[in-house]
């Protein structure tokens, strides 16, 4: 139906939030009207799984590169409230919102799909959490501060350690395509024909951070998003089309995807992720230098222009 440029008026909630938190506004919005929310946080043990709430939109907040479980008690839950007449805001990767989907067409249930790179297995992450934290206690694992991809352990307010993407190895791993679920390889739902009544994404291309891409599919989709508070800039939906992965097509096996899957057979996690990655590390420090020289000559020649 429509497609938007969208954010959230609080440049707090922005920050918190993986792009324009806009999910957040939606959840308020269904929680302030007497429903329920249903979207992935931390359980106790660190592990990403499908929960929901009927007061506070916030431990939901931004994305967690992982897989999260769908207990089939958390399902069940969801239907009752759906039976019962409750109205149902469901958030989750296109696989879930379809697993859904597949139950009755409800109208009290509004689904958002978002756009989905593909997802670890939740073993690789609680393996690496456990070697990075050295026995420390950790409460909650970070992948984003507002635009910028990087990985951080918290215990409370204590930050035990926090690396960018391209020095994460769990985080480079994911988001080069080395070490996703094989099925997300082949990710039918990776296309325009999306699961939800409304499609979440971050808005890739646009001339601004923290911008969230929102396409609606339905009249209950649409109403939601007019309804939730967010800044809406319509747009056209080829914009977002350049990037491709996530809603043209799958994420890209990467060349070092099966070295990476026979180191897994005899190393844990950490380490087959460490040595398939070494080569990347060594070439890093080059790579930075031949940027910087190349910077610098790029300066060189505007002052001899300049003068
Ligand atoms: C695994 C994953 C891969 C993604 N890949 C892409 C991509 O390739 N391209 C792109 O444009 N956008 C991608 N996104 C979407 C993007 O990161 C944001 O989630 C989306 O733009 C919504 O941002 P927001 O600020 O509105 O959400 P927020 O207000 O920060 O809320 C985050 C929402 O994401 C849900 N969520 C968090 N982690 C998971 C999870 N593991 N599984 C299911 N739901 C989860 C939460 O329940 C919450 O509803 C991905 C998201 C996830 C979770
Ligand atoms: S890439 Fe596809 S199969 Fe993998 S988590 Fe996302 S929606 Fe599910």
């Amino acid at each position: 139906m429509s497609c938007y440029a969208a954010w959230n008026p609080s440049a707090d909630d922005r920050m918190a939030s993986a792009s324009g938190g806009v999910a957040t506004m939606l959840a308020r919005t269904v929680l302030r009207e007497g429903g329920v929310y249903f979207g992935t946080r931390w359980s106790d043990t660190l592990c990403a799984e499908v929960a929901w709430t009927e007061e506070d939109a916030e431990p939901f907040r931004n994305s967690r590169y992982v897989h999260s479980v769908f207990k089939p008690e958390t399902r069940r839950q969801l239907q009752a409230f759906l039976e019962g007449g409750r109205k149902v805001l469901f958030v989750g990767t296109p696989c879930q919102v379809a697993s859904l989907r597949a139950l009755r067409d409800y109208p009290n249930l509004v689904c958002v799909d978002l756009l989905c790179h593909g997802t670890s297995p939740e073993e690789y992450l609680a393996d690496e959490v456990k070697f990075l934290a050295k026995g420390r206690p950790v409460t909650d694992i970070r992948f984003r501060e507002g635009p910028r991809f990087r990985m951080s352990l918290w215990n409370g307010t204590e930050c035990l350690d926090a690396v960018d993407a391209e020095r994460s190895p769990y985080l480079y791993g994911y988001l080069s395509g080395i070490t996703l679920r094989e099925a997300c390889y082949r990710c039918p739902f990776a296309s325009l024909d999306r699961t939800g009544d409304i499609t979440l994404g971050d808005f890739i291309g646009i001339d601004r951070q923290n911008v969230s891409f929102v396409w609606t599919h339905s009249g209950k989709g649409e109403n939601l998003v007019r309804a939730c508070g967010c800044v809406l800039e319509e747009r056209a939906l080829e914009e977002r089309l350049a990037y491709r992965p996530g809603i043209l097509e799958a994420s890209a096996r990467h060349p070092l995807r099966d070295s990476f899957v026979r180191r897994l057979e005899t190393e844990p996690f950490h380490s087959a992720v460490r040595h398939i990655l070494r080569r990347y590390y060594l070439k890093l420090p080059f790579q930075k230098a031949w940027k910087w020289l190349h910077h610098q000559a790029h300066l060189a020649k505007k002052q001899l222009c300049n003068r």
